[in-house]
């Protein structure tokens, strides 16, 4: 797994702390777009240099590859189509062989558990100063389970906050769906129904 992680730092510029608050910038839930961001750098690593990582390639094989949910954040990354042949032939060639597998055991998906076990004690670190002016000036929140993740305290109850002032915006929403009031011209809740759907349900 050493050279999985490898990868991985590579890919980080910044401090845990600060990714954090600059994810705050985005509608998104900022762990759960931290997290994803750490195992999108980990395969764009093993597509760039780990083909010809022999002890990845074994480590790829004996975990069965990766899961779908990675597959199809894989099949997105723009990269040649010949790493992607070079893995899964290994990946193909090995389960027809006989190498049978129960479950795969995505290395992605470790990559994500890790990160997001690091991401989450970085925000019981924030000052809840700098996290409430993070979220004053962006549009970010964290998803239910990442604010359920997070300990006791001022930073918890600020992400709170921010879950509540989602739901008066969705009352707004409907509110402005009344032909009534069709005029008025859409204010910061036109897509409080998009941010209410990632903090159900986390990286959506
Ligand atoms: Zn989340
Ligand atoms: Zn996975």
């Amino acid at each position: 797994m050493r050279s999985l992680f490898r990868a991985v730092a590579r890919g980080r510029p910044h401090s845990t702390e600060h990714e954090l608050l600059e994810a705050l910038d985005a509608p998104v839930c900022a762990v759960c777009a931290c997290t994803h961001r750490a195992s999108t750098h980990y395969l764009n690593g093993v597509v760039r240099e780990g083909v010809n990582d022999v002890a990845l390639r074994r480590e790829w094989r004996r975990r069965g590859g990766i899961c779908g949910r990675h597959w199809r954040v894989f099949r997105q990354l723009e990269s040649p189509p010949l790493p992607a042949a070079i893995l899964t032939e290994d990946l193909l060639g090995s389960r027809l062989a006989g190498g049978v597998r129960e479950a795969i055991d995505c290395p992605a998906c470790e990559i994500e558990r890790t990160a997001e076990r690091r991401y989450l004690r970085a925000l019981g670190g924030l000052e809840p100063e700098a996290v409430r002016s993070a979220l004053a000036s962006g549009r970010g929140f964290l998803c239910l389970r990442h604010v359920e993740g997070t300990a006791a305290g001022e930073v918890r109850e600020a992400f709170e906050d921010r879950l509540r002032q989602i739901l008066d915006e969705l009352a707004e929403f409907r509110r402005r769906q009344d032909y009534r009031f069709a005029d008025e011209p859409a204010g910061p809740e036109r897509d409080s129904w998009l941010r209410a759907i990632r903090a159900l349900g986390g990286e959506v």
